[in-house]
């Protein structure tokens, strides 16, 4: 049984000091491959460091967090440009729209939201979104972009079932993780009409623990909670979920 965190920042501060307890208790969970998105310039090298430390299982994204969408955006989408130039990524992620925290940069947001998505035509990488109180400004720029070669995740899903229905038309999974597990997460409700084939497991470490970790630090091995969870509401066995959304996941970023 394998499970993939497609979803996990492991390169912030919250994990310097045990970041080897971490991959070890996800590893002795059988969570044993984590995809990493990026937030801004400033993260790209703690992120290729994590690389170094830990080759066989980390996979990493390049993209620019619509929280990290600033005066200087234009310069941080060069920055992403360079690295995609230079190497290989699994994703470009995390982008996308989030109007919780501020909404001074909406036009820049979209912007950027567009731009990268673009990128991720031109490398033929998956898309992992963001969208934080904004479904009607991420769908409506997906509904411009959409095409054969636009895939990937919607990243954290904490729509309705309208909503999940939609992504799924744009060749998006569903990103699942602890919100599945809260008491008013709403998602659960119509999980088990969404068709496993849909759906990708995430933590989005160090954020979001599931339950019974909600507000501490969240970390890859709590995936698991998510997992039987998730299990639980399809009827299915825990190695179903693992085989299942570990295809899912393969699937995605081009693994095997
Ligand atoms: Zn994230």
């Amino acid at each position: 049984m394998n499970f993939t965190d497609t979803h996990t920042h492991l390169y912030v501060d919250a994990f310097k000091e045990d970041i080897d307890e971490v991959m070890k208790r996800a590893n002795d969970d059988n969570i044993n491959r984590f995809f990493i998105p990026a937030i801004d310039s400033a993260t790209t090298e703690a992120m290729y460091q994590l690389e170094k430390k830990f080759p066989e299982q980390i996979f990493l994204m390049m993209g620019l967090h619509p929280t990290s969408v600033k005066e200087n955006y234009q310069e941080e989408l060069k920055h992403i440009e360079e690295q995609l130039e230079k190497r290989q990524f699994y994703a470009i992620g995390e982008i996308g729209i989030d109007l919780y925290w501020d909404q001074t940069h909406l036009q820049e947001q979209q912007d950027a939201f567009r731009h990268q998505i673009k990128l991720a035509k031109k490398y033929k990488l998956p898309i992992i979104i963001h969208c934080r109180n904004a479904f009607d400004e991420v769908f409506e720029i997906l509904e411009e972009e959409k095409s054969e070669d636009l895939f990937g995740i919607f990243h954290c899903f904490t729509g309705t079932y309208e909503h999940a229905q939609q992504a799924i038309n744009y060749n998006l999974k569903l990103g699942i993780g602890g919100v599945l597990t809260f008491k008013n997460g709403k998602i659960d409700k119509f999980m088990s009409e969404i068709d496993m084939k849909h759906i990708v497991l995430e933590t989005d470490s160090p954020y979001l623990a599931p339950t019974p970790y909600r507000g501490k630090r969240n970390e890859s091995s709590y995936l698991i909670e998510v997992a039987k969870k998730l299990a639980d509401i399809h009827q299915i066995s825990l190695e179903e979920v693992a085989r299942i959304t570990t295809e899912n996941a393969n699937q995605i970023f081009g693994t095997s």
